[in-house]
């Protein structure tokens, strides 16, 4: 049959959403689909609608086949990449348990990592060994396995950040100079550029896809502005940028263009340089040699983001928009690195972009600046190497692929393996006890009537905290006498709209054949305006959650 094999499969299966971006989301037509798929409803012993169906929001509606629909519907749990994006992953997909509210979504999250063997510069992992111990590379996501980087000398620390600027810079003017020689035209304006790359300027980096909501082109907003800051002679700081569009992203591709326009305008040469041909190689040097990693995402497009958890190994401190892994990053020290403010003031989004660049700005001019070059007697800024020391001690740990992997094994794969060998054992009885429960509840449901709802005290009308009140409900169970749970849904009204505080389990008072009596005795207990529903489902203490099979019953 088809049903105990899906069981089977969801029990052993996570989705991992990756994006809140609609392109990232792989929807089909029905006719396409049909070309392709239409052999398989036969072999599966289904029909086409209810192939359909599993790739549908709306059921039985005209709706196109959503790869993620399908993946949540084949999947027992599923998870976004961060906490924010699970948050955001929860409300995207609320539309598919209907009856649920996003807040009881089981959609998780495990936060990216990064694979520190690779993105950690040797230079650094050499360092690490010789100061914290090989054990660090074995307990990686561990914070006390970092502890040591707090004793060691600032000045060491300062040369190892020197030593992979230098390294960064020697690259850019080898591997570079010969594209611009022959993109560029002027070679004297290419000499000059490279000549003006200065180890001694505050240098920050952005590299990552050109993919418009990233918005690359934020730090341009205002360029009389963005050249007083790169022109500072006493204070001097440069910008390398690097990244691709998509091939089909033309405004991903005019950011590219834009920003090559500027860096060649003479204000900006040399100050604002753009790499081309971005790779891992490239990336690498970036995020080893620069002295901060720019973010500035539009808020919650960023899922994750992994290129500043790279930097974070490196030494080198981030600055960025509070969204994917920074929103959490950002928390652990706030004297660790940057954030631009996770308060969304403007619906407009040019707006936004307008604020967010001025915080930029005036952050870089007020803080950051003034930060890196408060240098002593042996030429360094005594609190930037604490920034740098705290980055690396408290953040790095957190966002290597071992935490990362360790996360997934404790949400998601042990607790699945475990459900997968329980529901199978004995020849798969569990799983096919629960496929055929879920066929007779459906078949049921329909049939499912409420007779009778009685309560001391109308929860429609404003209610003070502290009053108790008795509701009775009584249901035709229609045969599902056995499986049936009703609750009190609690949501709190606040500028007219709605969260959802929880739910209060009725019990079951008598059974008399199909008749169930649920009976629910509790006080209020929070000032301020609720609205209280009833909802009835069908309960399986085998499910793993609600939204498993949420067949809901409003009353
Ligand atoms: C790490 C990396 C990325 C991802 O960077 P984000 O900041 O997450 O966009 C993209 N491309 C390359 C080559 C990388 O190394």
């Amino acid at each position: 049959d088809f049903t105990t094999p899906l069981e089977l499969v969801r029990s052993s299966s996570l989705y991992t959403v990756h994006t809140p971006v609609p392109a990232g989301h792989d929807y089909f037509d029905e006719g396409l689909a049909h070309k392709y798929l239409n052999e398989f409803p036969g072999r599966l012993g289904i029909t086409w609608q209810d192939l359909m169906n599993m790739g549908r929001e709306n059921p039985d509606s005209q709706d196109r086949f959503s790869m993620s629909v399908f993946a949540l519907n084949t999947c027992q749990e599923a998870n976004g990449v961060s906490w924010l994006h699970g948050e955001v992953s929860k409300k995207m997909f609320a539309g598919v348990w209907k009856g649920y509210s996003w807040e009881e979504s089981h959609v998780g999250y495990v936060t990216n990592g990064v694979h520190m063997p690779t993105w950690a510069a040797s230079e650094w992992k050499s360092f690490y060994a010789e100061k914290l111990g090989d054990q660090v590379f074995s307990h990686q996501s561990d914070p006390k396995a970092w502890e040591g980087i707090f004793k060691v000398k600032d000045e060491e620390i300062w040369n190892m950040r020197t030593t992979m600027k230098n390294k960064f810079i020697n690259f850019v003017k080898r591997d570079f100079k010969a594209k611009w020689l022959a993109n560029q035209g002027d070679p004297s304006a290419v000499i000059k550029i490279l000549e003006r790359i200065n180890p001694n300027a505050l240098i920050i980096g952005f590299a990552r896809r050109f993919a418009t909501y990233k918005r690359a082109h934020l730090l341009f907003t205002d360029l009389d502005r963005l050249a007083r800051i790169v022109n500072n002679e006493q204070f001097p700081v440069q910008f390398i940028f690097s990244g691709k569009a998509h091939p089909a992203d033309g405004a991903g591709q005019g950011l590219i263009k834009r920003i090559t326009e500027i860096s060649r305008m003479p204000q900006f040469q040399g100050k604002i340089i753009f790499l081309e041909d971005y790779n891992m190689i490239v990336a690498k040097r970036l995020v080893t040699g620069v002295d901060i990693w720019l973010n500035t995402p539009t808020r919650p497009l960023e899922a994750s983001g992994t290129s500043g958890e790279k930097a974070e190994m490196n030494g080198v401190l981030n600055f960025s928009v509070l969204d994917g892994w920074w929103y959490e990053g950002y928390r652990l020290d706030e004297k660790a690195g940057w954030a631009l403010t996770d308060k969304r003031t403007f619906t407009d989004q040019s707006q936004q972009d307008k604020l967010d660049a001025a915080t930029i700005y005036s952050m870089l001019e007020n803080e950051i600046i003034p930060l890196y070059f408060a240098k002593n007697s042996k030429g360094y800024s005594p609190e930037w190497i604490q920034y740098i020391k705290r980055s690396i001690g408290h953040i790095a740990p957190q966002y290597t692929m071992q935490r990362m992997i360790e996360d997934y094994i404790e949400r998601f794969y042990e607790p699945e393996a475990k459900r997968f060998d329980k529901i199978s054992a004995d020849s798969f009885k569990l799983a096919k006890e629960i496929a055929a429960w879920k066929e007779k509840v459906a078949a049921a449901w329909d049939g499912v009537k409420v007779l009778e709802v009685s309560t001391d005290r109308d929860l429609s009308q404003h209610t003070n905290s502290g009053e108790a009140f008795t509701t009775t409900i009584k249901i035709d169970a229609n045969g599902l006498a056995d499986d049936l749970a009703l609750e009190l849904v609690i949501d709190k009204v606040h500028d007219n709209q709605e969260s959802r505080v929880g739910s209060v389990p009725f019990k079951v008072v008598s059974k008399d054949g199909n008749i169930v009596t649920f009976q629910l005795a509790d006080k209020l207990r929070d000032p301020g305006v609720f609205r209280y529903s009833y909802r009835l489902y069908p309960s399986n203490p085998e499910l793993p959650h609600r939204q498993d099979f949420a067949f809901v019953r409003w009353i």
